[in-house]
């Protein structure tokens, strides 16, 4: 059960709330490595509840931090390929959150910078970013990582296959050298592995045994058909 990973009363009923159960395998491999403020390389896909593996501990760290957080200031920063998983994580941050005092902001490019710009006044939490635009906003120096104790990059094989490893250097060389890193990624390529030694260092790596059920029942073929048929003929199919 979750009550044995070491987790604190305001997450195990925020947990409850979610109707969750038990942990799933990589929740119950990375939660109590997290909370010791180990670094990881985590291989994990989407649907697999790799998302509350590294934001449950994550929280407790949080809450358990005494010193103030001063404006501009994050504690965790989550970096993302794409704005729909950004806003998907900042979500579940809330959900998880729901019982803790702890703040958490999506920052996210193809919207207007600056009510961003405002809700990083007085410091965030966890902040959830895009590369492109959370670059954006460390040069106009709408957020500075002097108080920063986690990073995490989530779906790293994405973030590489979208080309943001320039954004990422850059941003992971702006972080203070002492800090808990995390990285999850559903492929542990090379291209990731190395990605993995020049922003995280020494990490444990856990990974999970493929399981043939968790595999995207996904059948693909591929019909000819004119352009002017081509509705007529999906819909038939459907
Ligand atoms: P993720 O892999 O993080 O994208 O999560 C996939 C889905 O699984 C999300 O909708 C979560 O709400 C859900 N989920 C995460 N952990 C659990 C759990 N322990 N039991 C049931 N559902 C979960």
């Amino acid at each position: 059960p979750f009550t044995n990973l070491g987790l604190s009363a305001p997450l195990i009923q925020a947990i409850q709330e979610q109707n969750y159960q038990q942990p799933t395998p990589i929740q119950a491999k990375a939660i109590p490595l997290v909370l010791n403020g180990k670094n990881l390389i985590a291989a994990a896909q989407t649907g697999t509840g790799k998302t509350a593996s590294f934001v449950l501990p994550i929280l407790q760290n949080i809450a358990q931090q005494t010193t103030p957080l001063r404006g501009k200031r994050v504690r965790a920063l989550v970096l993302t390929p794409t704005r729909e998983l950004a806003q998907q994580v900042e979500q579940s941050i809330k959900d998880y959150a729901k019982h803790l005092e702890i703040s958490s902001l999506a920052m996210v490019g193809g919207v207007d910078s600056e009510p961003q710009k405002q809700a990083l006044i007085n410091g965030v939490d966890i902040l959830v970013a895009t590369p492109g635009r959370l670059l954006d906003m460390m040069y106009q120096r709408a957020v500075h990582f002097d108080q920063l104790d986690t990073l995490v990059l989530d779906e790293a094989d994405r973030m590489l296959d979208m080309g943001f490893i320039d954004d990422i250097t850059k941003i992971v060389d702006r972080l203070p050298e002492k800090r808990q890193s995390l990285l999850f990624s559903a492929t542990l390529s090379k291209q990731v592995k190395q990605l993995a030694q020049t922003t995280i260092g020494d990490a444990l790596e856990i990974s999970l045994a493929q399981n043939k059920n968790s595999e995207p029942k996904i059948e693909q073929w591929l019909v000819t058909v004119d352009k002017a048929k081509k509705s007529a003929l999906l819909s038939q199919m459907i």
